[in-house]
């Protein structure tokens, strides 16, 4: 499980996250939605460490992690960017093994076979020798994707992974990030996909301003919403 308590986050003036209390349980799958400039992707990064919380503790099965060593964390709870955040000097699986080697600290062979698994996974295993660029925006996120997931974390964090995808690609990440929620994977998924949120998640949690307004089922979310704020932003994006 992952779960955050009382997160506080300000930049200078700017308070960013005012409070947030948010549990995945293991196994589980939440989404997390709300308008732009709201404090979603400050809050992810709070949950890998990227974002140091002025107040506020991060528990990974129970336990507080808000002062463990970040790179322990991060071994433990995988990213995946809007932007892939491949290495693009490097061949595709190369962006798998380098991480393998000095995270996991395998052995070339042994990260190069765990790589090529994880590559045969996301169904691109002939594209093991190319160059991140020679590759569309739909295979670079599955690389993403699997180099998060040959890691093997506890937890899976996306933000908006498939904001940057032509509309055509998108389906097929979403299916393969549905498949890591019925493998079991615990996922904390940020995304304007109104449709995945309703189909995959376990539950929704609706941020506005910094804080978490409204969560629950999908279905409670989504066909009976109590607050103004969340009823006004259903209506723009459905
Ligand atoms: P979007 O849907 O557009 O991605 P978001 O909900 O992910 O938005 P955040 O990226 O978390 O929003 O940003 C929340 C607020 O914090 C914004 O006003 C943003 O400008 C501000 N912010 C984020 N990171 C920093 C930073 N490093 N320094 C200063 N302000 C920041
Ligand atoms: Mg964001």
């Amino acid at each position: 499980s992952v779960e955050l308590r009382d997160i506080h986050v300000s930049f200078g003036t700017l308070e960013v996250l005012r409070g947030v209390d948010l549990k995945v349980p293991s196994g589980g799958t939440t989404c997390v939605i709300g308008p732009s400039g709201s404090g979603k992707s400050t809050l992810l990064r709070c949950v890998n460490r990227l974002q140091e919380p002025d107040r506020g503790d991060l528990l990974l099965d129970g336990e507080s992690v808000i002062t463990a060593d970040p790179d322990g964390v991060r071994r433990r709870v995988g990213m995946v960017f809007q932007h892939f955040n491949l290495f693009g000097h490097r061949s595709v699986l190369d962006n798998i093994v380098l991480p393998l080697r000095s995270v996991r600290r395998l052995s070339k062979e042994d990260a190069a076979e765990v790589a090529r698994e994880r590559l045969a996974e996301v169904g691109l295993a002939d594209k093991a020798p190319y160059r991140p660029s020679a590759l569309s925006g739909g295979q670079q996120q599955r690389v993403a994707i699997a180099r998060a997931l040959a890691m093997e974390p506890e937890v899976m964090l996306f933000d908006e992974a498939t904001s940057a995808l032509d509309p055509e690609l998108v389906k097929g990440i979403l299916d393969l990030m549905a498949g890591l929620a019925s493998r079991g994977l615990t996922l904390l998924v940020v995304t304007h996909e109104m449709g995945f949120a309703r189909s995959v998640a376990d539950e929704v949690a609706f941020m506005d301003a910094g804080k978490i307004v409204e969560h629950g089922t999908p279905d409670r979310i989504f066909d009976e919403p109590e607050s103004p704020r969340l009823q006004q932003f259903l209506s723009q994006v459905l």
